[in-house]
């Protein structure tokens, strides 16, 4: 994951001196937890859970479909009575600090022009009511106001929650987290923010959150693009009381996001959903009661992510893929989509171009009609770039050979023609 959540890690690891009266809600968890008697690591549940599968969809199912607009201004955004699935989209990072970074491409800018794509997607389908945490510029007032006012809380909820795992790891319900890094006693205002997101998320009734990130890992050459290529999500433990709604999500994500891209080539994210105990986002010391997913979309230095015609493009993509695999989870499944917003395309309109859009859409098209990558190639050593090269080349060639064209590896008016017989054409 990106270098800034390798640094909370360490941060939301502090040993603290003050104790906080636990807070209702929270000695019952720790009541069940403790009848539960539950102490394995994997496979076990250590808190009731607080939200599932089943809780999710029916909301949905009886979400009303009348449009409820959630306000980008007031510091209540939400309507007062509940009528809908509530979904908050957490650019990764700061608006202007914090994030990966690479040759001037910011996963700070990206993250948020995913998360308004997505938002703009996800307002459209009238069962959800969806909140953007922040702009490229600024906190959501609520939550900007929330971090200020409620700073004191926040820390007291932080620490409420650790103090109730450390007394459950103490007693042996629980086993350490022997990943854990015991460093630094100050609190950083990332880490604030996202307890704080977390706290304020229970408040509201937030169904789902969202975190949104390009990922990069910590011993690259800044100056160089890295080896790894590819998504992966991150999930709370299944042990926590999130745990089991959050990674049924991520798998649908990842399933819908697999179709057009590589999983991650990192060997701790080879599997696509990554579990993880101490990432604040998803609920590190069980903070999260909504279901909550953290998705790195791709590598920062990766191409796709440095072509500025193929920016708007990449970004509806990445969040259209989230939003087909939330319809999935609900069961609610988009019907006649390629799974892309890059094509149909008017392929006749790409001929002769080397990058870009219509090679984006080319790709991304011969890889659903499945001759992309070209055989015996990965998608790591093939990636939908939008730039023309041996891995178009021989894809075009092949799809050619299949339909019986004159093979050239070149996109020429035939191989158009037969594209747009495929899909037909989007002008
Ligand atoms: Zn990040």
């Amino acid at each position: 994951m990106c270098p800034i959540f390798r640094a909370l890690l360490g941060v939301l690891a502090v040993t603290s001196v003050t104790f906080f009266v636990l807070g209702g809600g929270l000695s019952q968890v720790a009541t069940s937890v403790h009848r539960a008697g539950v102490a394995t690591y994997t496979g076990a549940t250590w808190f009731v859970a607080s939200v599932t599968k089943r809780d999710l969809a029916r909301s949905y199912e009886s979400a009303s479909t009348t449009y409820e607009r959630v306000s980008d201004t007031n510091t209540e955004p939400f309507a007062k009575r509940k009528k809908n699935v509530r979904i908050l989209i957490v650019p990764g990072h700061e608006p202007f600090s914090g994030g990966a970074e690479f040759g001037g491409i910011y996963e700070r800018e990206w993250t948020y022009a995913i998360g308004e794509s997505l938002r703009e997607i996800l307002s459209m389908n009238p069962r959800y009511e969806v909140m953007l945490a922040r702009t490229d510029t600024a906190w959501h007032p609520a939550l900007l106001s929330y971090f200020t006012d409620e700073a004191a809380d926040i820390e007291a909820f932080r620490e409420a929650h650790k103090e109730e795992m450390d007394a459950l790891v103490r007693d042996g319900s629980i086993p350490p987290d022997l990943h854990e890094v015991h460093h630094g006693t100050a609190s950083t205002d990332a880490a604030l923010h996202l307890y704080g997101i977390n706290k304020w998320a229970g408040e509201q009734n937030i169904d789902i959150a969202l975190h949104l990130h390009l990922n990069d890992y910590a011993d690259r050459k800044s100056t160089r693009a890295g080896e790894h290529a590819g998504f992966s999500i991150y999930v709370p433990l299944g042990a926590y009381s999130n745990g089991e709604a959050s990674k049924d999500i991520a798998d649908a994500i990842a399933a819908r996001l697999s179709a057009y891209h590589a999983t991650s080539t990192l060997a701790q994210e080879a599997s696509g959903v990554v579990e993880s105990r101490p990432l604040i986002a998803t609920g590190a010391y069980n903070t999260a009661d909504h279901a909550s997913v953290l998705i790195e979309y791709g590598y920062i230095y990766e191409p796709q992510f440095h072509a500025p015609e193929l920016r708007d493009l990449v970004a509806a993509e990445y969040a259209y893929q989230t939003y087909l695999g939330l319809q999935d989870f609900f069961g609610d499944s988009v019907s006649g989509t390629y799974g892309s917003v890059a094509f149909p395309y008017d392929w006749q309109g790409a001929i002769g171009k080397e990058r870009g859009v219509p090679v984006y859409a080319l790709q991304a098209a011969l890889h659903h009609l499945g001759f992309y990558p070209p055989k015996n190639v990965s998608f790591t050593d093939c990636p939908i770039t939008g730039v023309i090269g041996p891995c178009t080349k021989n894809a075009l060639s092949a799809y050619q050979q299949a339909r019986s064209l004159s093979v050239s590896g070149v996109l020429d008016g035939a191989t158009a023609e037969a594209l747009q017989n495929e899909f037909g054409v989007r002008l």
